[in-house]
């Protein structure tokens, strides 16, 4: 597969076409933003993690039947995807309340919800992904009514495949955010899991100290970052010590990332 021109960049990844028009390499950046872009840095080896991180969780999500966009790993930072026409909407999903929602609603910071949460947002980054009901999709034909009950079905069944997948490796999944995308199979659209799976996108809790191994290590410059993403890679089995990333390029990417600050 010959890798093509820039088809996009986004804030963590970018995508390249191929050779073949309904597939396409997506590029893990080493770039992390937070509030809506108004912080920003490069933490070296965060794009190599999610890569692994992602290919490892909608692998496995592929094998219990949930249709996802990606083909292959291709290599540290690129994975062969199926192009998808992207649902302009962010789906979250809250197990426990912590982050925006505690603050919207005055709700206690790791308060365990009844029933896993769905909220939409806006994918628009000008508008700062304001939150929107299911009534605004349907308004605006961002998805049909068919599509968001197959959304909803599958996230569901994502949600507690994830949440027993970490917690088999002592760790509490919070929230996560998913994207989801049209798929042309025989003419027809297909609903798939589209985007990424990984630290960057989920809220993972170390399940005995609540300690934070995800993103918001840089939210709220907890530092560490590298050894938190290693750390639920080495969990999930995905990092051996013949690993490329071994454990000394981590020790030295992570003293990059404290220099740069
Ligand atoms: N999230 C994401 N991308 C976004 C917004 C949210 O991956 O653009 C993830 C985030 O990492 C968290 C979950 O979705 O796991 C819920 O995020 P929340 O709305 O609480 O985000 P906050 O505003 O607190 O950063």
């Amino acid at each position: 597969m010959k890798k093509g021109k820039k088809l996009y960049e986004g804030k963590a990844k970018i995508i390249y076409a191929t050779n073949d028009k309904n597939i396409v390499i997506q590029y893990f950046k080493d770039d992390a933003t937070a509030f809506n872009n108004q912080k920003k840095t490069t933490i070296e080896g965060k794009g190599v993690l999610n890569n692994r991180i992602s290919e490892h969780i909608l692998s496995n999500l592929s094998q219990i039947g949930i249709e996802n966009h990606l083909i292959k790993r291709l290599n540290m930072r690129e994975q062969l995807i199926k192009l998808v026409e992207i649902i302009p909407v962010e789906f979250i999903i809250r197990n426990v309340a912590t982050g925006s929602i505690t603050k919207r609603l005055g709700i206690e910071d790791g308060t365990v919800l009844k029933e896993p949460l769905i909220e939409y947002c806006l994918k628009n980054d000008k508008l700062g992904d304001p939150l929107i009901s299911e009534e605004h999709i349907l308004a605006f034909d961002w998805a049909t009514k068919i599509e968001i009950d197959k959304v909803k079905k599958m996230i569901l069944r994502i949600n507690d495949f994830m949440i027993g997948m970490f917690r088999g490796v002592g760790i509490k999944l919070i929230d996560f955010k998913l994207e989801f995308g049209r798929n042309k199979i025989d003419g027809k659209n297909e609903i798939i899991l589209a985007d990424e799976i990984s630290p960057d996108t989920c809220r993972l809790w170390d399940s005995i100290t609540d300690k934070k191994l995800d993103k918001d290590r840089f939210r709220k410059d907890l530092g560490d970052l590298i050894p938190a993403y290693t750390e639920v890679a080495k969990r999930l089995g995905i990092l051996h010590e013949q690993s490329n990333i071994s454990a000394v390029n981590v020790t030295k990417l992570s003293s990059i990332q404290r220099k740069k600050k």
